[in-house]
C-alpha cells in the first residue's frame, strides 16, 4: 500500500506485476492451450453471514496450474486473458463451471462468479449466462456476477445495457473491490447492485485503527443500507477484524479467517454442512 504517486492511501495493495515481452510471449502460448489441458481449476471461498454465521455462498476463484510454470495467480493471467481475448472462453467456462457446482450444494448456498469489463463488453455474454442457467437449471438469484467499478470507466453505456440484460434474468450483482477504483456515486443509482464488498485495504487499515478507513467503512455501510442493498466485507482475517466489521454493521464476511480458497471437493463438504460457526469444525 503506497501514499506516493498520487494513488491513495487505501488503494488495493497489488504487486506491481511485471511481465516482459518474452515472457508474455510464452505465457499467452500457454494460456491458449490451459483450457482444452485442464489445467483451469476453480476453488471456492467461503462467504459467512455477519450475524448467524451461517454460510452464505462461495466465491468461484480462477487458478491456473501449469506443468512447467507452477501455479499461476489470477493476478497475472487475468490481465493477460483480457488482452488476448482469451478472457471469452475462460470466462465461459466459469460461468459453467461455477453453476454446474453449485446445483451440488444446498439450495441456500449461492456462488459468486467475477467478471471482467471486457467480457461485459461482448453481448453474447448474457446468452451465456441465460443458456447456463436453463442447461444447469440453476436458480438465477444463486447466481451473483461480481464487477469492479472499472465496468464503468469506458466509452459508451454498452456494459450497462450489458448488466441490465443479466439483472432481468434474476442474477444479482455485487461490485468488488469498492472504494479502490474511480468510485462514482452515479454507479450505485444506475444499476442495481445487490450488495457492495469492501475492499481488503479498508479493512486492514480500520483494524490497524486508521480513523479514514474506519470512517469509509461506516460510510459504505450507511450508503449500502439506505439503497437497500447488503455489505461484504473482503479479506477479513483476524478476530479483531471480524469483531470490528461485525461491529460496523457489514452483513457478510469473507477472509482468510472463516476460509480460504477451497478445492472442489472440500467447498462440496463445507457445503452441506449445516448450522453456525462451521468454522469450528
Ligand atoms: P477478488 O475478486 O477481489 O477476490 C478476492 C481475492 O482476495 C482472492 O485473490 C482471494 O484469494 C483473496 N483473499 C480472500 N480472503 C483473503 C484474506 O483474508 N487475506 C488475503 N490476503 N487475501 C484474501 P485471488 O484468488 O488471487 O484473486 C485475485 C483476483 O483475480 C480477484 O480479486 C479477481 O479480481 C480476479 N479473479 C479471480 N478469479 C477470476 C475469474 O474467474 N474471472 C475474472 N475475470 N477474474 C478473476
Ligand atoms: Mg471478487
Ligand atoms: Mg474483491
Ligand atoms: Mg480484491
Amino acid at each position: 500500500r503506497s501514499k506516493d504517486a498520487g494513488g491513495g492511501v487505501f488503494h488495493a495493495y497489488e504487486p506491481q506485476l511485471h511481465v516482459d515481452a518474452e515472457e508474455r510471449r510464452v505465457l499467452e502460448m500457454a494460456l491458449r492451450k490451459a483450457l482444452d489441458r485442464g489445467e483451469l481449476q476453480l476453488d471456492y471461498q467461503p462467504v459467512v453471514d455477519a450475524t448467524s454465521e451461517r454460510l452464505s455462498g462461495f466465491e468461484a476463484l480462477l487458478r491456473w496450474h501449469n506443468p512447467e510454470f507452477g501455479t499461476i495467480s489470477p493476478a497475472k493471467f487475468i490481465p493477460l486473458a483480457e488482452e488476448t481475448r482469451l478472457i471469452g472462453p475462460i470466462g465461459e467456462w466459469v460461468v459453467r463451471t461455477a453453476c454446474e457446482e453449485a446445483t451440488r450444494w444446498p439450495d441456500d448456498v449461492r456462488v459468486a462468479i467475477n467478471v471482467s469489463p471486457e467480457q461485459l463488453h461482448n453481448p453474447n455474454f448474457v446468452a451465456v449466462v441465460a443458456r447456463t442457467l436453463a442447461s444447469t437449471k440453476l436458480a438465477p438469484h444463486r447466481l451473483e456476477l461480481e464487477v469492479t467499478e472499472s465496468v464503468f470507466m469506458r466509452e459508451g453505456t454498452g456494459a450497462v445495457k450489458v448488466l441490465d440484460r443479466i439483472l432481468e434474468l434474476g442474477v444479482r450483482l455485487s461490485l468488488d473491490d469498492f472504494g479502490t477504483g474511480y468510485s462514482s456515486l452515479g454507479y450505485l443509482s444506475r444499476t442495481r447492485f445487490s450488495s457492495i464488498k469492501i475492499d481488503r485495504s479498508f479493512v486492514t487499515a480500520a483494524a490497524k485503527g486508521v480513523p479514514e478507513a474506519l470512517a469509509i467503512i461506516r460510510a459504505v455501510v450507511a450508503l449500502a443500507g439506505s439503497l437497500g442493498m447488503a455489505t461484504t466485507a473482503e479479506g477479513v482475517e483476524t478476530s479483531d477484524e471480524l469483531t470490528l466489521v461485525r461491529a460496523l454493521g457489514v452483513s457478510k464476511i469473507q477472509g482468510f479467517y472463516f476460509g480460504r480458497p477451497l478445492p472442489v471437493s472440500e467447498a462440496r463438504a463445507l457445503a452441506g454442512r449445516t448450522g453456525p460457526a462451521f468454522r469450528a469444525a
